[in-house]
């Protein structure tokens, strides 16, 4: 018999948005628009070439880091012979470690 009123108070009025004057960081989720499938298994590559500089390049990100699986949608087994071929790569200077050193 023990009646709990729950009442949702948590319901502020929605102010009206008139004035944008300050502009508020709206842009929280910033993902890259990532493919549901592992680019390599649409392709069909089974392994992946390191000296294929080109699709390797576009798994790094603008400071030349592997992109994690989340960003390109790569599948595990994929990403780990991605990793290998970038570590690779980079080796024989055809990727680089690091892109421009930002200098202040
Ligand atoms: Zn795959």
């Amino acid at each position: 018999m023990s009646e709990q009123t729950q009442q949702t108070q948590t319901q502020s009025p929605s102010q009206a948005p008139s004035q944008a004057a300050g502009a508020q960081s709206q842009t929280r989720r910033r993902y890259y628009a990532r493919p549901r499938v592992c680019f390599f298994c649409v392709e069909r590559i089974e392994k992946i070439d390191y000296k294929n500089v080109e699709i390797l390049r576009r798994f790094l990100s603008e400071d030349a880091k592997i992109r994690g699986r989340k960003q390109t949608g790569v599948c595990a087994k994929h990403q780990r012979q991605l990793a290998r071929a970038i570590k690779r790569a980079r080796y024989l200077a055809l990727l680089p470690y690091q892109t421009e050193v930002r200098l202040r």
